[in-house]
């Protein structure tokens, strides 16, 4: 069932669409509330300026904003960019522009909903929070006892058949509003990833266009380490540069059922950090056991050289490309909480810092959920890195592409070159043994429930 998008108007005073991580004309229900005379918005307040400490994302903001300001232009229009304290910003551009309403997306983020909260107590003109970021409302599900999903099965159960808003086309034209320009200078900075994914609306459309026809076989390719099995448009969803709706549209077209399940995860886990914005730092299940910081540990984890081949690779391809498979990520955040007993924050810190997606709902709760201390039933699994790189790089070219000191190993040393490659390869050790590991993790286990 589609629903019709509330709020479209149109009058002499202008609307502000302001853009936060919804950078795109397509299906835009901010762009498209706000009418012909919108007036698109975007601040750099300190928040964006923060992302310095991820040139990853911080470029492919940059990248993102130039494609919008140009998709804006095609329209008629352009993107106002402005630098600085974000409601002050904002209050001035109103001002400016004698604008009537604002329009902004819904976020879920504990930021993101105070800022928006700030809008409201300072502004005296109705700010309007659109459902824009996820396929489904954020508030559209709740089970008969709480006022959110703590489970995905039940949760996803609704989510398949909950009512949804239509997908809307990009506005045909858009009115220029003469408003002062300021240049959106691309932050070009150190340390970002060499094969990194590059920002823009259009790329990232045409990216999904492609990979869209193979959607199909996501349930066989997906777990695959080497091959290209998965959409790659996590970035592109994050900086809403395409919607999760669209997405989801496209995909049933194609009867693509597993990868729409996926979205659903992402729609499940906005949901929950929308009602539980403290669980970007707090357990949602929390967990008494503490173990004592382990920089030497944590260092070789974070710089691929555990001695465990394919957690190295994954930790490698998160630095050389700004993301990572997902099964390297449940397995290099299993490694580091439950072989090496650390704390979960420090490892999605380092994802944040490196993932062009990185995302405070998915990463959070994605570490959480490894770390057994979030939404998952069997918060005792644990990974066998040997067993798992058997399985999901069973020719091992996702290690030999990766970990270039295990190029020339064979398909039997590759898991394992602790035990055979030790004195011919310049690769490490292993910083810890799996058999002492699981022993370890068993007795906090006891410990925990004592
Ligand atoms: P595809 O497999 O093609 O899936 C399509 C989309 O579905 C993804 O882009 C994503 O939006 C969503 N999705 C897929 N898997 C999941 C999942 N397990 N949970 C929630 N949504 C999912 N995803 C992020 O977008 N940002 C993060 O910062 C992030 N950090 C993670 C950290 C950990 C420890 C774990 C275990 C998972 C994390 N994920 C994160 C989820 C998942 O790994 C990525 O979304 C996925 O690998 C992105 O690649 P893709 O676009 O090719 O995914």
């Amino acid at each position: 069932m589609s629903l019709p998008l509330s709020g479209y108007r149109s009058n002499n005073m202008p609307d502000v669409a302001l853009f936060t991580r919804d950078l795109r004309v397509a299906d835009n229900p901010v762009l498209v509330a706000s009418g012909e005379g919108a007036i698109p918005l975007f601040v750099a307040d300190p928040l964006t300026e923060s992302l310095s400490r991820s040139p990853n994302r911080m470029a492919y903001l940059s990248e993102s904003l130039v494609a919008l300001d140009r998709a804006l232009g095609d329209l008629g229009s352009s993107l106002v960019y402005r630098r600085g304290d974000w409601l002050s910003e904002i209050q001035q551009v109103v001002k400016e522009c004698n604008a009537d309403r604002i329009h902004v997306a819904r976020d879920v983020s504990q930021f993101a909903q105070a800022r928006i909260a700030s809008l409201r107590r300072n502004l005296d003109i109705p700010v309007i929070a659109h459902s824009s970021i996820t396929a489904v409302n954020l508030t559209a599900l709740s089970p008969a006892s709480a006022s959110y999903y703590q489970r995905f099965t039940p949760y996803f159960n609704r989510w398949i058949s909950a009512p949804r808003r239509c997908v809307l086309p990009a506005p045909s034209s858009l009115r220029h509003h003469g408003l002062e320009q300021h240049a959106i200078t691309p932050t070009l900075l150190d340390g970002t990833s060499p094969h990194r994914e590059l920002g823009g609306e259009a790329r990232a459309r045409a990216r999904f266009g492609t990979w869209l026809p193979h959607s199909k076989s996501y349930g066989s390719s997906r777990e695959v380490l080497a091959v290209a099995g998965t959409s790659r448009i996590s970035a592109a969803l994050h900086f809403g540069e395409i919607s999760a709706l669209e997405v989801v549209q496209a995909a049933e077209e194609y009867g693509a059922d597993a990868f729409v399940r996926q979205i659903a995860w992402r729609d499940f886990n906005h949901q929950l950090l929308f009602h539980r914005p403290d669980l970007a730092s707090k357990d949602l299940r929390p967990d008494t056991f503490q173990a004592a910081l382990d920089h030497v540990s944590v260092d070789a984890w974070k710089w691929g050289r555990t001695g465990y081949p394919v957690v190295d690779a994954g930790m490698r391809q998160l630095r050389a490309t700004g993301w990572m498979h997902n099964r390297s990520r449940m397995l290099t955040a299993s490694f580091l909480t439950k072989h090496l007993l650390q704390d979960w924050r420090i490892g999605a810190r380092w994802f944040q810092t490196w993932l062009t997606d990185g995302d405070v709902a998915n990463n959070q709760l994605g570490w959480q959920w490894v770390a057994g201390t979030g939404v998952d039933t069997n918060p005792w699994r644990m990974f066998n890195p040997t067993l798992q790189s058997r399985r999901y790089d069973p020719t091992g070219s996702y290690i030999r592409t990766w970990v270039p000191e295990l190029a020339d190993a064979s398909v039997h040393q590759i898991h394992d070159p602790s035990s055979s490659l030790r004195d011919s390869v310049a690769y490490p050790a292993r910083i810890v043994e799996h058999s002492d590991a699981v022993a370890r993790f068993k007795n906090r286990k006891r410990r925990t429930y004592a």
